[in-house]
């Protein structure tokens, strides 16, 4: 059931604005489970399974997986959930956060971040992930201890296909056509509804840290 107590966060904004970098962060702050579909996404194409196989070719074009597979694989984790959440990388349609506000899971705040373009170009061309764990590194502005490693496992360390300049180009084109219309959807809630998700935005263009600091006072916590 819905429940006041327990803390539900939406993280919103572009791919490359370091959702995944403040999820780890805040998920590890106040014990929320991280739900990343892209994540999950990413674990069901390494299984080779046929969800896997069916969402593969979308992601590496930088389209997105269709609303259903993506909604029946976040009804399944909200099914198991008895605790706090963080979404990252959804809602990302329309019909997307219109289900989850339908749901058991029903978010009580909205962090969108920020970032022009060429900036997440930038960023995207340098980053690094940990297949197994989906932690997130950046060549210059976010280095493991070991070049090429995994800090926990030493591991080693990918590229995501999808990070290519083409591929985030065009990422970013979705992004303004089917996600950005969020915006407006929950702050036109939160401004009419007071029991809507609280609504923030925060530039992703300050330091790990600094943004961290604006999103945890957004969420009305401290540090
Ligand atoms: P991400 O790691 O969040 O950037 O997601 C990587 C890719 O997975 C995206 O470019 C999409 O192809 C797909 N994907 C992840 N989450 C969603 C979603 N909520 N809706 C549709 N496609 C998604």
């Amino acid at each position: 059931m819905y429940n006041r107590g327990v803390m539900r966060v939406v993280l919103l904004g572009p791919p490359g604005v370091g959702k995944g970098t403040q999820a780890g962060r805040l998920c590890a702050r106040f014990g929320l489970l991280h739900i990343s579909t892209g994540d999950m996404l990413r674990a069901e194409v390494a299984a080779g399974s046929e969800l896997g196989l069916a969402a593969k070719a979308k992601m590496d074009a930088g389209d997105l997986v269709p609303d259903d597979i993506i909604i029946g694989m976040v009804e399944n984790k909200i099914r198991a959930l008895d605790g706090g959440c963080l979404f990252d990388g959804f809602p990302r349609t329309l019909e997307q956060a219109q289900a989850l506000d339908a749901s058991a899971a029903k978010p009580d705040f909205v962090a969108e971040l920020d970032l022009d373009d060429d900036a997440i170009v930038e960023r995207m061309s340098g980053r690094l992930w940990h297949p197994a764990s989906g932690r997130v590194y950046h060549t210059r502005f976010a280095p493991p201890q070991t070049p090429g490693k995994d800090d926990a496992t030493s591991e080693p360390l990918a590229r995501r296909a999808d990070d290519e300049e083409e591929t985030v180009r065009s990422r970013l084109a979705v992004y303004r056509k089917q996600t950005l219309p969020l915006s407006e959807y929950y702050s036109a809630a939160a401004a009419v509804n007071e029991n809507a998700a609280r609504y923030f935005r925060v530039s992703g263009a300050m330091p790990p840290d600094e943004v961290a600091a604006a999103i945890i006072a957004g969420l009305g916590k401290t540090l």
